[in-house]
């Protein structure tokens, strides 16, 4: 049996799994640990956002993925007792800027499914579950894991050259990179329920085709249309609530019965959470990295715990690649906690204030936050720190253009791409380095460059900008900084 890997992934919840396709498609040798033997069975998320699909995308699982997922063409409002909507944030079916609807709703199982399968179909992945890691040790070279199954009473060590941790909030890996966190005070307790609708009767098609978070002083309440046949209710759960009492079937469904009767639905699952915003201060420590859960916490408010570790994994698996093949120093870890740090805690600062909101709707009295948050949107933080060339446009997320159902990322590629106006312009890219592809601008694309009057860029493989240049002299000094960062 394969004892030495590449990469070795503890966790394989969504953000371990698709790390995992992503490194096997890159090339690199993966073992995935899981102590479980199958998917998380109890309710979580059910959204994501465009991003989060583009990502998807460049592992050619979007087409499957939107097959499993419906757009929400309606967004998400906040309302106070009287149904007057406080806030809002509009959904749409158009196309954006990404090149894709900006929200999709969706089952967590069935998207872990989806994703194990495909890693699964990969020659350079294997999976190990059933058992938990418990020790993991680091020399220069080398990170070695050892893990327990209980099932089999049988020990497993494992060596590989980087391990990263998307082991979930409970994260072991975490615990041997550092405990500081970053509390942005949220703690609240909710009862999350699942139910499958029957959605023939008339009340049950009467139900709103769009999130309602029912802001209250005394309990907030959640209310998500997952799918024509799955609904969510999150319920806060509050300090003087016999807990035992209200988790009680009957008084669940005397809760539910202002919106729906048992005959109509069943509930499928059912679960109480502490809904937390934390974010480890510390997120690699020499060959570990965090990813996921492990790194950061949010509650769900937004739907966006899951899309931040998705989001980890498009700036960290072209790393792992530079890292394993001696192309990029491992410092460069210290770019990837630079570059999410900020991101992810722009979004968890926004998801804790409107948790706040939703306990205490008066905040939004004050006027200036009334105006600022009436029509509010997911964050969109620039990268300002991290693996870039400093100009005015790198850090930024380049668009996607669609043309008659063509993607412009499908002809990037999950890669390093040159793109110019000019053939002349590649005079400085190596043509025998493969790192760095060398495309020109047709169409769109060189319509938006031709805009923004530069003569080219380079586009990371995560669709982040990397540097422009607007003349020959800058391609120059833009090429070779690349060169110095990624070593060829
Ligand atoms: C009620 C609720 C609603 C949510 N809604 C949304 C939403 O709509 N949109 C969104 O984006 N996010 C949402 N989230 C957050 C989302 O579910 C999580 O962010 C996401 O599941 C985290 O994925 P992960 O892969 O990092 O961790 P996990 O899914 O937690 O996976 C961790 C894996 O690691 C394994 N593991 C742990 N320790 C060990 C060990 N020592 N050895 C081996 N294996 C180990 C576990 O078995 C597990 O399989 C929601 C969360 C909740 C609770």
């Amino acid at each position: 049996m394969k004892k030495n890997f590449d990469c070795i992934v503890i966790g394989y919840g969504p953000v371990g799994a698709l790390l995992s396709i992503f490194l096997s498609k890159l090339g690199l040798s993966v073992a995935v640990i899981d102590k479980n033997l199958d998917i998380y069975p109890l309710p979580r998320a059910i959204h994501f956002d465009e991003e989060v699909m583009r990502i998807f995308q460049m592992v050619n699982l979007s087409e499957k993925i939107s097959e499993i997922s419906r757009i929400g063409t309606k967004g998400m409002h906040f309302v106070d007792n009287e149904d007057t909507v406080l806030m809002e944030r509009k959904g749409s079916d158009a196309i954006g800027e990404l090149g894709w609807q900006k929200s999709w709703y969706f089952h967590q199982p069935q998207l872990e499914k989806l994703l194990r399968y495909n890693a699964e179909k990969d020659k350079n992945f294997v999976s190990f579950l059933g058992y938990e890691a418990q020790k993991i040790f680091q020399d220069n070279n080398l990170v070695t894991v050892k893990s327990y199954s209980k099932k089999l009473k049988k020990e497993l060590i494992l060596h590989c050259k980087y391990l990263v941790g998307c082991d979930g909030a409970n994260s072991i890996t975490s615990d041997c990179i550092g405990k500081e966190i970053k509390d942005y005070g949220l703690k609240e307790k909710f009862l999350v329920l699942d139910l499958k609708v029957d959605n023939r009767y008339q009340n049950i098609k009467n139900l709103p085709d769009f999130t309602v978070q029912h802001c209250d002083k005394v309990r907030p309440v959640t209310r998500c249309y997952i799918s024509k046949k799955r609904r969510r209710w999150e319920v806060k759960i509050l300090p003087g609530d016999n807990e035992k009492e209200f988790l009680k079937s009957k008084s669940i469904w005397k809760f539910l019965s202002k919106w729906i009767e048992k005959k109509n639905a069943t509930i499928e699952r059912s679960q109480l959470y502490i809904f937390r915003s934390i974010l480890k201060k510390k997120w690699y420590k020499n060959r570990i990295i965090l990813a996921g859960d492990s790194a950061h916490l949010s509650p769900p408010f937004l739907g966006q715990g899951m899309c931040a570790g998705i989001r980890d994994v498009a700036v960290l698996a072209w790393r792992l690649k530079g890292f394993v093949n001696n192309k990029l120093s491992s410092h460069d870890l210290n770019n990837y906690q630079r570059e999410r740090i900020p991101h992810v805690s722009a979004f968890i600062k926004l998801a804790s204030e409107v948790g706040k909101i939703m306990s205490n709707p008066d905040i939004l009295k004050k006027s200036e936050k009334s105006q600022s948050m009436r029509l509010f949107d997911f964050p969109k933080p620039r990268l300002t720190k991290g693996f870039f060339y400093n100009c005015s446009l790198s850090g930024t997320l380049f668009p996607q253009f669609v043309e008659s159902d063509k993607r412009s990322d499908d002809t990037l590629g999950y890669e390093f791409v040159f793109l110019a106006l000019k053939e002349d312009a590649f005079s400085d890219v190596d043509i025998d380095n493969k790192i760095l592809l060398r495309k020109t601008a047709k169409g769109f694309l060189r319509d938006w460059i031709v805009k923004r009057k530069i003569v080219g860029l380079i586009i990371r493989p995560d669709k982040y900008i990397f540097g422009s240049a607007t003349n020959e002299k800058n391609v120059k000094a833009l090429v070779s900084h690349f060169y110095n960062l990624y070593r060829i």
